[in-house]
């Protein structure tokens, strides 16, 4: 029998993706395959992009990105799943055997090193059909769309990192950074009950969006001179918690100029180096409180999808764009111009 082929859009060399035929994977044991209907573009795909390769030590053949999908179970293998069923998958390859996972810490796994995802070592949802894990896979409730669960997975990382903030009613909440995970944490923290929600950004791509979500009380600019001062005169005296979602030296600075003494600073951006400068001393005296925070729970995968179907996070009102694979290509080259101004964008294979 002629094996099954399908669109992908394939990641061929640094800043290329070309949309090519590629061998449609086998049901193995333990896998589903599914119709994609949806894949959100991820600021991590953007890393990759650029690299021309994905985070496999083995190369993959016709390798294709995309961790933020879902799709139409065709085949559902020998799961649970029915043909029919809408499923999305959790990226999160964990081994379901270390002390971490009997632990329900399932993203600290230790075999996944934050970057054993799909999509990142193996292929993922930017392609007609995909095959995965079967216990990776969520049913959607139908209060859910598409192009809704194209943003579960960036969903999932701003509520895993608001749950492991000591958050509380009426706290003051500076969020650094302007991408979709520094708004959806906009989004969450303001209904958490923050009495004041500021963020800091160092330019005005997505202010638009920010602006239109109307989530955020005070905008400071990043790149002046004084915006310690600035920070630390509208919260009267520093915020209680502050989230860094970009990964840079000067983010974390910024962050420690907005902080209150015996803060707390939660850590989300992933660093492009593998060390930044860092004021030990001030956060030393000032007893302030570093807070790593990557992924989420299995349990809290499941919850974010139900924020989503409850209504509790219309998070459509985030998508900028929304493409065909065949502009694959093209949504990567404005995600990453200037006047772009994209924040998010859902690819529907
Ligand atoms: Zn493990």
């Amino acid at each position: 029998m002629k094996q099954q082929t399908m669109k992908a859009g394939v990641l061929t060399g640094p800043q290329r993706i070309e949309i090519r035929q590629v061998p449609v994977p086998e049901v193995t044991p333990g896998m589903l395959k599914i119709r994609v209907a949806a894949c959100g573009v991820c600021g991590s795909d953007i890393h990759m992009w650029k690299a021309g390769k994905g985070w496999s030590q083995d190369p993959v053949d016709s390798f294709h990105m995309g961790h933020e999908f879902c799709g139409v179970v065709v085949d559902p293998g020998d799961s649970h799943f029915q043909i029919g069923d809408r499923v999305t998958f959790w990226a999160n390859l964990y081994c379901g055997q270390c002390d971490m996972y009997l632990a329900g810490r399932e993203h600290l796994c230790r075999e996944v090193h934050g970057t054993n995802y799909i999509g990142f070592v193996c292929n993922g949802g930017y392609a007609e059909y995909f095959v995965g894990r079967a216990r990776n896979a969520y049913k959607l409730p139908d209060a859910v769309s598409d192009v809704a669960a194209g943003l579960i997975d960036p969903l999932m990382v701003a509520y895993h990192a608001a749950r492991q903030s000591s958050l509380k009613l009426h706290d003051k909440v500076l969020v650094v950074g302007s991408g979709i995970i520094a708004q959806l944490i906009c989004g969450l923290v303001k209904k958490a009950g923050a009495s004041c929600l500021a963020m800091s950004r160092v330019d005005d791509r997505q202010m638009g969006k920010a602006r239109e979500l109307g989530d955020v009380d005070i905008y400071f600019d990043g790149n002046a001179p004084d915006r310690a001062a600035a920070m630390q005169e509208a919260s009267a005296g520093g915020f209680d918690v502050v989230f860094e979602a970009v990964g840079s030296g000067d983010a974390l600075a910024a962050c420690m100029d907005g902080v209150r003494p015996g803060g707390e600073i939660v850590l989300i951006g992933n660093s492009m180096t593998p060390e930044i400068p860092f004021a030990l001393n001030r956060a030393v005296l000032h007893e302030i409180r570093l807070t790593g925070s990557v992924s989420c729970t299995r349990k809290e995968f499941a919850e974010t999808i139900d924020l989503i179907a409850t209504g509790l996070m219309d998070v459509e009102r985030y998508v900028t764009d929304i493409l065909p694979l065949d502009q694959l290509q093209h949504a990567f080259e404005k995600q990453i111009d200037p006047a772009g101004h994209v924040l998010k964008t859902v690819i529907r294979p």
